[in-house]
């Protein structure tokens, strides 16, 4: 038995929207894959070879230290703890770390059991609080830094580290810091060396990477496998039944989350463009949190879905491991104006993706959406939806996106009143009844997550396609 320790930055979510403005969140994202990088963790590791080692098992996860142990001394191992979220902390200030400790046959084996765990929480704001933070309004600022074109702004140490590390997106691929963006780009031209891109700069020149040069709506997307822990059960279990097997568990994983997201953006991306309509906030392991133009988002979101879980299909087929279930992604969708703070909606799609896990029990890939603007700031309760279910009534959603918006109007409006009769009147009407060829009361039932109320409110945010 080996023991290994996993250092890492937790609820991250929390603390990337911790500073509302874009460049908060970019520096931070840098901050995350620049603290946990192999490269800057080896250094900190030279001299305590006999206290432990990177675990190179654990592949590289942004947001994770893994480290194997390599002796039982107790007190070593407390203070290399100590040293190493020392390091963390210094980067990050104000986000909360967490360590644990499990033993195990192998890394992948010890991933199975029950953790022993370690908190390191945030800081707490010192009290009385002096000037608040312009970017966080948590901490006290004791600085004023320039920031950007917005010029200078009064900054905590957390929010002074984050404009430090955000860099500059516009001037392309050269100047962006390492970090999520610039992964992005680099696997972006590593797929498509004769399409080079470049990624927004802020939420207004994303938005207007929808439909039209006036457009002001995003998308935040947050996706997140599913059932992940059952998944390395079942390939650990193969493994052990043939010593002849091997795969690389978090490298499958990880490759199947780009792979796929790359797929989307591609769907997602006019063939003539020079810029991808994508802000990356985050992609570690198999989760993903990124703001898209609204229009751009359902398109992206099924082939992410889609890509996920066959591209693991692939790895695992390639490595022997065919009895093993490739799982399945879900995702969430707060659409909103680009002027709205990106923290509330990271949270909103945080907690509609919370609610279609449950509902699907981690057993298919589920999507679930809001619509801020239209529909206020609270989850209106419905249903999620199976990416299959999504599939099947595609031709039914981009006849619907088809229609002018005042028809979708009226449509909306009969679908209210619930009356079957005027609806299917009204479809007839339309020439509907080729692609709409579902009974009135389907199209009416409040439980159906595709009902045509539901339809009409996703097509707000369509784009019509081919498919
Ligand atoms: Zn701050």
């Amino acid at each position: 038995m080996t023991d290994f320790l996993d250092i890492a930055v937790v609820r991250i979510q929390r603390w990337l929207s911790r500073a509302p403005h874009l460049r908060g969140r970019r520096g931070a994202s840098t901050l995350i894959r620049k603290a946990t990088a192999a490269g800057e963790v080896a250094p900190l590791l030279v001299g305590w070879e006999e206290v432990a080692e990177r675990c190179t098992e654990a592949g590289q996860i942004d947001g994770v230290i893994p480290l194997r142990l390599n002796t039982d001394d107790e007190e070593r191992i407390a203070q290399l703890e100590k040293q190493l979220v020392a390091h963390l902390r210094a980067l990050m200030p104000a986000a909360s770390f967490e360590s644990k400790r499990r033993s195990g046959t192998s890394w992948l084996d010890a991933q199975l059991r029950t953790p022993v765990r370690t908190e390191w929480p945030a800081p707490t704001a010192e009290w009385p609080l002096g000037k608040r933070c312009d970017w966080c309004a948590e901490w006290s600022a004791n600085e004023q830094v320039p920031v950007g074109s917005d010029g200078k702004k009064a900054l905590c140490i957390d929010c002074r580290q984050r404009t430090a590390h955000a860099g500059y997106a516009t001037s392309g691929h050269a100047d962006l810091q390492p970090g999520t963006e610039r992964d992005l780009l680099d696997r972006w031209t590593e797929r498509f060396p004769d399409r080079p891109m470049r990624v927004p700069d802020d939420f207004p020149e994303l938005a207007r990477l929808g439909e039209t040069d006036d457009a002001t709506h995003l998308a935040t997307i947050h996706a997140d496998g599913n059932a992940i822990g059952q998944f390395r059960y079942e390939t650990h279990r193969a493994l052990r039944k043939d010593a002849r097997l091997d795969f690389d568990l978090p490298g499958a994983i990880q490759h199947a989350t780009w792979s796929a997201l790359l797929d989307g953006l591609q769907a997602a991306t006019d063939p003539d463009a020079d810029i991808l309509p994508v802000i990356a906030h985050l992609v570690g392991g198999d989760d993903v949190l990124l703001s898209l133009p609204a229009h751009r988002a359902w398109t992206f979101v099924v082939e992410l879905q889609r890509g996920f879980s066959n591209y693991l299909t692939e790895s695992l087929t390639a490595a022997g491991l065919t009895k093993v279930p490739a799982p399945s992604i879900s995702a969430a969708i707060a659409f909103h104006h680009y002027t709205h703070p990106l923290s509330a909606n990271a949270d909103l799609a945080d907690e509609l993706l919370s609610a279609a896990k449950k509902e699907h029990f981690g057993s298919a890939p589920a999507l679930a959406w809001h619509d801020r603007t239209h529909e206020g700031p609270q989850p209106s309760g419905r249903p999620s939806i199976r990416l299959d279910q999504v599939g099947a009534h595609w031709a039914e959603l981009n006849a619907l996106a088809g229609l002018p918006q005042s028809t979708r109007k009226n449509l909306a409006a009969i679908a209210r009143t619930e009356d079957g009769q005027r609806l299917a009147d009204q479809i007839k009407r339309l020439g509907l009844t080729e692609v709409v060829h579902r009974q009135v009361t389907d199209l009416l039932n409040r439980e159906n997550p595709l009902n045509l109320a539901n339809e009409l409110g996703m097509v707000r945010w369509w784009r019509g396609d081919a498919r």
